[in-house]
């Protein structure tokens, strides 16, 4: 596809949007208030707002390799930030997706570069599950697996932040779904976890500065 057809494209979605709603972008336009924050992987099979049945100005949304939520990723942290303090979504979704490359390269041993810096985030997961990922012996049930293990342990990665800290201590306080898409499928799978921080307390629990 050219980048005129993208070009065209667009034309034609605005025309569409304005004769069913000729206010749609004057309202956008004003702000946005969206109700979830997703993080996923940038894969172009997973776009955020088509899985999702979710429009502009619905989701807020962050994406990188593997959908990985990593402690000193400044770009991870100023979206959650942002989306928890400023925009006060109620739901944020990590959600990856099997088939994921990101994932499987981190189980393979084999060095890509740069990425492997990366990688090394989802190699973190293999070594805490090892035990549970060693014993699947078919390879491709091994790397589904992989890829819901890496969700849990980026929702557990969340609700280790101080942004996500602090939150839960809020009257509002944003809840965590560990999610996983199925290319093949189309289908998205909720593997009904939420954050268990309470259990990671004495390790990641902060309190706020009160000196401010
Ligand atoms: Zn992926």
């Amino acid at each position: 596809m050219s980048i005129q057809q993208i070009l065209d494209n667009n034309q034609q979605w605005v025309a569409e949007k304005k004769a069913a709603d000729p206010e749609f972008f004057n309202r956008l336009s004003k702000g946005q208030k969206p109700r979830y924050l997703f993080i996923g992987c940038s894969d172009s099979r997973v776009p955020a707002s088509a899985i999702t049945g979710t429009g502009p100005g619905e989701m807020f949304v962050h994406r990188n390799i593997a959908n990985m939520v990593v402690h000193t990723d400044f770009n991870l942290l100023s979206v959650l930030q942002y989306a928890v303090e400023v925009l006060g979504v109620e739901d944020i979704l990590v959600v990856g997706h099997y088939g994921c490359g990101g994932v499987a390269a981190a189980a393979a041993n084999k060095q890509y570069g740069l990425i492997d810096n990366w990688l090394t985030n989802i190699r973190d997961v293999i070594r805490v599950h090892e035990t549970e990922f060693s014993a699947i012996e078919n390879e491709e049930e091994r790397l589904r697996r992989l890829v819901e293990l890496n969700v849990i342990e980026q929702v557990r990665n969340l609700g280790k932040t101080n942004i996500i800290q602090n939150a839960l201590k809020s009257s509002k306080p944003p809840r965590l779904h560990g999610l996983v898409y199925d290319i093949k499928e189309g289908l998205l799978k909720d593997l009904e976890i939420g954050s268990d921080t309470e259990n990671l307390d004495h390790i990641y629990g902060t309190e706020a500065s009160q000196h401010a």
